[in-house]
Order: structure tokens, then C-alpha cells, then sequence
């Protein structure tokens, strides 16, 4: 996936231009590494999407990070308890900037059909979430869709925004420190 024809660039005679900020977004949005934050059956679900008939590797996305601190995309698939919620924000405040949060499957998104005492009702509660993945489950095409829209969100993301004021205040309404200055 070079995808050099997505960047906005200018073509002359043997040279091409393009900004560096477009340069680097290309080369995030494909080189993707996602820290599967999977509880239940939506993980199921993401196995399916990693394994070879659905082949997750073929959009740059071919490592899984088990360690928060070398991830870049937490997609966080099943049922989160209000016990669990901690730990779900533990893992997103160790991950670097800058980082995304993929929410599969109605469980993730909204606690689902579990609308009872101990179950989280909606990840957004701990933790920014970036794309929404519907569906009980979903199925693999879903999470691929939902995975090609971050793709979209980290090609399209200004170099600077991790600093923004809107940024920190989003960070600041979860409680959770920025990494900027
Ligand atoms: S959304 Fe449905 S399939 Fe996914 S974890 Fe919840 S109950 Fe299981």
C-alpha cells in the first residue's frame, strides 16, 4: 500500500513535491501498530480479521503490540466492566503520542445488552474514542471499515494538533494528562 497517490502533491518533470507533514501522515496511517484490548466475543471477532482470510497485514498493520508503550492504535473489543475500566485508562495514558482509540462492537461503544450495575456503559466514559465500530458482533469487514476510517483520521491529522488547546481540553475533560507542552 504506498499509497503515494493519496498525498496532495505537485508533479514536474522528474521530481514530485509534497509537504513533509503529508509524508509523515502516509507513512503513520500505514505503518499502523494496534494494541488489541480484546475481553469477549468482539475479539473473537478481531482474531478473524487478523487471520488469513480477512489479513489484517495488508494494511501496514501486521504487528500486534502487547505493550501499551509500543502501540499506536488501541481498538478495544468486548464487554469492559466498571472494574476494568481503570486498567483500560491505565493502557491509554501508557501509549504514546499520538494515538487513537478504535471502540468494536456495541459492548465497547455503549455496554450493549448489558445494561446492568457492573458493566461500563460505553468506553468513552474513561477513555477519547476515535471510531465507533456498531454491530453485536461486528463482523470483520466492519472492523476493517472501521480500521480504513482511522486509517483516514491519522492521514488527515495536522502535525500540531496533538498540541492544540481543543486537544489538551478533550485530555484535560477525562482527566488525564497531555504529553505536550
Ligand atoms: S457486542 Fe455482542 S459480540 Fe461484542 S462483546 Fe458484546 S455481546 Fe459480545
Amino acid at each position: 500500500m504506498g499509497k503515494i497517490e493519496d498525498m496532495q502533491v505537485i508533479n514536474g518533470e522528474g521530481y514530485q513535491l509534497t509537504s513533509l507533514e503529508k509524508v509523515l501522515a502516509t507513512a503513520r496511517a500505514n505503518s499502523v501498530w494496534p494494541l488489541p484490548f480484546a475481553t469477549s466475543c468482539c475479539g473473537i471477532e478481531f482474531m478473524a480479521t487478523m487471520g488469513s482470510n480477512y489479513d489484517l497485514a495488508r494494511f501496514g498493520m501486521e504487528r500486534m503490540s502487547f505493550s501499551p508503550r509500543q502501540a499506536d492504535l488501541l481498538i478495544v473489543a468486548g464487554t469492559i466492566s466498571k472494574k476494568l475500566g481503570p486498567i483500560l485508562k491505565q493502557a491509554y495514558e501508557q501509549m504514546a503520542e499520538p494515538k487513537w482509540v478504535l471502540s468494536v462492537g456495541a459492548c465497547a461503544s455503549s455496554g450493549g445488552i448489558f445494561d446492568t450495575y457492573s458493566v461500563l456503559q460505553g468506553i468513552d466514559r474513561v477513555i477519547p474514542v476515535d471510531v465507533y465500530v456498531p454491530g453485536c458482533p461486528p463482523r470483520p469487514e466492519q472492523i476493517i471499515d472501521g480500521i480504513m476510517k482511522i486509517h483516514e483520521l491519522v492521514k488527515h491529522e495536522p502535525l500540531r494538533r496533538r498540541y492544540s488547546d481543543e486537544y489538551k481540553h478533550l485530555l484535560t475533560s477525562y482527566n488525564i494528562e497531555s504529553d505536550g507542552e
